[in-house]
C-alpha cells in the first residue's frame, strides 16, 4: 500500500507519496567523516515510494546484507510542481517539514562506491526511508533554520542546523528541479550532519526538530 504524507495534526496529505529525492554531503562535517571530497554540486539520488514506512515503526533492515547506518535528516513536503525553479519558486512551493532517516546499508554502498556504481542498492529496500508527520510551514517561522537532534538510547549522536547545509534549502531544491520536475506528494531530503552510526538492534531513537517535533522509535529486536 501507498504511503500517504500526515501532518502532525493527524489529517492526510491529498496526494500520495511520490519520489523521495535525496542529496548526498550536504553537511561539510559529515562529507569529511566518511573521507569524502565536499562537492561543488549537490550530489543527487531518489528513494522510492517503497522505501518510505511511518518513523514511529520498529526499524527493520535486511541484516543479512551487513551493517545498516542512520543518517538524520530535514525532510520537506512538496506541494507544486517544479520545473527549473527559481530558489524563489522553490522555497514557496513547500507545504511541511519534518525528519526522516535516510537508511544506508553501508558496507554495500561502500562496495557501490568502489566500483562506481549508483547508490539504490544500498539506499532504495523496502524500510529504507522512515518518515515523521510533518509540521505546516504556517506553524514554523524562519523553517529554513531549523535545527535537529537524533539521541540513541539517551545519548546524543546527531545535531543538525538548517543554516549548515552546503547548499541551502531554497537553492538545493532549485537545483533538483534543474534534473528532474518535482512533483506534489514529493519528499526531499535534505542531508545527514555528522554522527551517523550503525543501527543497533533494539536501541531506542530520540529525533527533535525545534518548532514542535519528538519522536521515539526502536530498531527491531
Ligand atoms: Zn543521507
Amino acid at each position: 500500500m501507498r504511503f500517504v504524507p500526515r501532518f502532525t495534526d493527524g489529517q492526510a496529505y491529498s496526494e500520495r507519496l511520490g519520489k523521495i529525492v535525496c542529496v548526498g554531503r550536504n553537511y561539510a562535517d559529515h562529507a569529511r567523516e566518511l573521507d569524502n571530497p565536499v562537492p561543488s554540486e549537490p550530489l543527487l539520488f531518489i528513494k522510492p515510494a517503497t522505501s518510505a514506512v511511518p518513523l514511529e515503526s520498529p526499524i527493520e533492515t535486511p541484516a543479512w546484507r551487513g551493517e545498516a547506518h542512520y543518517e538524520t535528516e530535514l525532510a520537506l513536503l512538496i506541494g507544486e510542481e517544479l520545473t527549473h525553479a527559481t530558489a524563489d519558486e522553490a522555497e514557496r512551493a513547500v507545504v511541511g517539514i519534518g525528519l526522516a532517516l535516510d537508511l544506508t546499508l553501508r558496507d554495500v554502498q561502500s562496495r557501490l562506491k568502489e566500483k562506481g556504481h549508483p547508490w539504490e542498492m544500498a539506499k532504495a529496500f523496502d524500510g529504507a526511508c522512515p518518515l515523521s508527520p510533518f509540521l505546516r510551514l504556517s506553524q514554523v517561522p524562519n523553517w529554513c533554520a531549523l535545527s535537529f537532534t537524533l539521541e540513541v538510547d539517551g545519548e546524543l549522536r546527531q545535531r543538525g542546523e538548517g543554516a549548515d547545509m552546503l547548499f541551502p534549502v531554497p537553492t538545493l531544491l532549485a537545483e533538483m528541479s534543474r534534473h528532474f520536475t518535482l512533483e506534489p506528494g514529493d519528499v526531499v531530503l535534505t542531508g545527514t550532519p555528522a554522527g551517523v552510526g550503525p543501527l543497533t538492534r533494539d536501541t531506542e531513537l530520540r529525533l527533535t526538530l525545534t518548532g514542535g517535533l519528538a519522536l521515539t522509535t526502536r530498531v527491531a529486536e
